[in-house]
Order: structure tokens, then sequence, then C-alpha cells
């Protein structure tokens, strides 16, 4: 059964029962992940600034809170619905635990096209959901953070208003916050970041000089221009970009800085979103957001959507090394014909974990009360993302697999270790001279 047909959360979870072999747990774990927690559906309520009242669908899916508070962003996008944001949530909880977090997994979103929105209807918006799903979220329960068209500015509204209804300062219940209402020095760039670092993993192991390497990176909101940006500054070629409206292609390498600055420069001071597009950069050639996944580089980076890479244009893909900034921007299929070609995925849990590992820096310092120097974030994130890299690519060498089931087995088994670290199972699975009894062989004393 294709992808489409199977919906986004059927064809996330396929990757549990590839991923099982590999993983030193038993089937309970494996069960409980194929079941989110927790799913809300709200209407949310806008008065616009016509006078019109206009209802908004929105979503908050918790899917595993078994290693801690369930974490993850909320997107704003006209695509969002109940399917995509359990997909989201259940890859955070994957995420989470191959970078080691004390967190399990949520995702939320709005079916809206933010775009088109006043900077006050956003602003009503992002305060009406808060009040929808107040009782839902909170610093030990579930955080959020941003996502696809939600920023810092967005995140403060959210901590605000949740603040006012629990009528208590409440910085750790949303991360990604501006820095003066509680952010983290390094949070913006991090999922970008994070990545790099992976790439940089990668150049080590192969010998990469930069210099050498052709890079298209699919995308260029906040994941992508981060990446493309270090990497440029490291002497990366980066030949292409895209956005939604479509990419730039220029053979000797492009000069990111320029094209931030030019798709950054049109947004105008009272929205909240960039009004340019790359595509306005005509002096580069003009391609499409298919013909980049297809161009012959060294280094792919989806950093878009979901869904780009699937049956119908894997086997087009030329790209040996492919880092995924976005989430789920391969599909299953897509994972067999990659692999099958031999292709180097540094998949979705691992390359755009930096993001959320950096959100739980900032959780870490709302609770705290303590702030860290940028710094201090940026090495704590190199030394998650370099470890559980190297976790991970030795998983996928000793057992000979690729590294997205790798990724997989190595979060199961956090997971599973977890939940029998519970005992519950364990005192009905094994003979009876074997069960955890405090003060005996398995207690603490
Ligand atoms: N949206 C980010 C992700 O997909 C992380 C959100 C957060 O920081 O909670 O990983």
């Amino acid at each position: 059964m294709s992808n489409q047909e199977d919906g986004i959360f059927q064809d996330a979870i396929k990757r549990l029962d590839s991923a099982f072999p590999y993983a030193d747990i038993d089937e309970e774990p494996l069960e409980k992940l194929k079941h989110p927690k927790a799913t809300l559906e709200v209407s949310i309520p806008v008065r616009m600034d016509d006078g019109r009242l206009q209802i908004f669908d929105g979503y908050r899916v918790q899917h595993d809170n078994t290693r801690g508070p369930t974490k993850g962003g909320i997107r704003y996008h006209p695509d969002v619905n109940m399917d995509e944001v359990k997909a989201l949530a259940f890859w955070m909880t994957l995420k989470c635990a191959v970078a080691g977090l004390p967190f399990g997994g949520a995702k939320g979103g709005i079916t809206v096209d933010a775009k088109t929105l006043s900077h006050m209807e956003l602003e009503r918006l992002s305060r009406s959901f808060i009040q929808q799903i107040a009782d839902f979220i909170g610093p030990g329960i579930d955080v959020p953070g941003p996502d696809m068209y939600t920023n810092e500015m967005i995140m403060g509204w959210m901590m605000d208003e949740y603040s006012k209804i629990k009528r208590q300062h409440t910085p750790a219940v949303i991360t990604g916050k501006p820095i003066p209402l509680g952010g983290s020095l390094g949070r913006a760039d991090a999922t970008g970041r994070g990545a790099y670092y992976c790439i940089k993993q990668i150049e080590n192991i192969n010998k990469w000089n930069p210099r050498d390497i052709r890079v298209a990176v699919q995308g260029f909101g906040n994941v992508a221009q981060s990446v493309a940006l270090l990497l440029y500054n490291d002497g990366y070629k980066v030949v292409a970009v895209s956005d939604s409206q479509g990419g730039i292609f220029n053979e000797q390498g492009l000069d990111i800085p320029r094209v931030i600055c030019g798709k950054n420069e049109t947004k105008a001071l009272n929205t909240a979103y960039c009004k340019g597009s790359v595509a306005h950069f005509m002096n580069n050639g003009a391609i499409t957001n298919q013909e980049l996944l297809e161009l012959d580089v060294d280094l792919l980076v989806p950093a878009a959507l979901q869904n780009q890479i699937h049956a119908h244009n894997a086997e087009r893909i030329k790209a040996p090394y492919i880092v995924e900034g976005a989430n789920g921007p391969t599909t299953s299929e897509a994972d067999s014909i990659l692999n099958s070609r031999g292709k180097f995925v540094a998949p979705d849990i691992l390359a755009n974990a930096g993001g959320v590992t950096v959100s739980y820096f900032e959780w870490v310092q709302n609770r705290s009360g303590i702030s860290w120097t940028l710094e201090e974030v940026h090495t704590r994130l190199r030394t998650i993302m370099d470890t559980e890299f190297h976790n991970v690519y030795r998983l996928a060498e000793r057992r000979g697999i690729d590294m997205r089931c790798a990724a997989y087995a190595h979060g199961l088994n956090r997971i599973g270790v977890a939940i029998q670290s519970l005992g519950t199972h364990r005192y009905f699975s094994e003979p009876h001279g074997q069960k955890a009894h405090p003060g005996h062989a398995d207690g603490l004393d």
C-alpha cells in the first residue's frame, strides 16, 4: 500500500517494525508507540480585523510520555490535519529518545495560511489557541515549541497567555521564546546547527574537503537558512536553495549571505513573515523544487516539508548523501529505494534534533533560573549531536543496517529501557525467584 493511501501516521510507524529486530526490547513498547497517548482537537474563534468571527481548526497530540513531559512544536500551515500532527508527534518521541532528552513527543498545529493574517489577527489566533489547550499543556506535562511558520514572537504571546490564565509567570511552559522573555541563546539557529554538526561528522568520516562538496538545500526557512549559512562559511559550495515558490541554482555556488539578505529585506516591519522569495533572484538559474531534489550534487539537505522524496522520484535522486533537516521528508517506500541504491541518509530524528535539544536547554534554564552563554549552548549541543551521531553510526555499522533503521533502534532501546525500569512487565514475565522486590536483588539497598 502506498504512503498516500496509508496516511502519514501509518506510514511513519512502519519504521518501528523495520527497526524492532535490531532493538533490544520486547514487543510491549512497540505496541504502545503505535498509539498516541492523547489527542485534542479544538475550534479556535478569532475576531478578524474586519469584525468577522472566523473559526480555525487546531490540534495537539501527545504521543508518548514514558521518558518525561511530552515536547514538540506548533505548526501553522494550510495543510495541517490530525493525521499529520500524529505523525509529527510520533517523530518527536523518537527524536527526543535518540538525543537522550528527558522528554516524550508531542506536536500541535493550526490549519491556517498564516501569511494571509495581519499581525494582530496572528496574535489573537495564537492566544486563542492557548486558551483552548491550556489545561492540556504545562511545564511538567507537555511543552510546546516552534515549528513551521511559528516563530519566537508567537512563542512569546503563547507563554504570556498561559501565564495570564494560570496567574503565574510560567516561562518553562513553552520554548523558542524571545530572549528577554526567557528564551535561550542559540535556539534560533539550533535545528540548522544540529544538522550542520551531523554533516561535519560525515565530512570527518569521508575526509571531505568542503570546497569540493556541492550542496543542494531544499527550503529557505529557519532550518535551511542556518544550515546553508554554516556550510557556506565553512567553504562548502551551496549550489541550490528553494522555498515554496521555487528555487535558484548556480553551478559556482550561491552567495548565501546575499540570498538571506535578499529574502529577508522584503520582510515588512509590521508582519511576522518574509514576503520575499529566493525565486526572485533571477540572476541565478531558476529551478523547481523537484529539480532541486534531483540535482547532481554530493549532499542534499531536504529542509522543507514532509513527503518530498517518495516512490516516484527516489530513483532519480543523485546525491549520495542526504541529511534530513525537515521532519519526514522521505516516505517509507522511498527509504528502501534509496537504501538499495546505496545512499547514506542521516535521518530526521537524528539530523534535525538540534532544535528540540536547545529547547530542552531553554526549559532547563527556565526551571533553574540560570542563563547559559552562547558558547555553553553550542558546546553542549555539539556534544549531544556528535555523541548520538556516533551511537547511531556504530549501530548501523555493527548490524549492517541503514542509519534510519539504526536511529529508530537506538531510540527504541532508550524508550524500552524506561518502560522496563518500571518493573511491572518483568514481574509478570519472569520466574518467581527473579521478581523485583524492594530490598532484594533488584532493590536499591
Ligand atoms: N519543531 C522542532 C522539531 O520538529 C522542535 C520543537 C521544540 O523545540 O519543541 O524538532
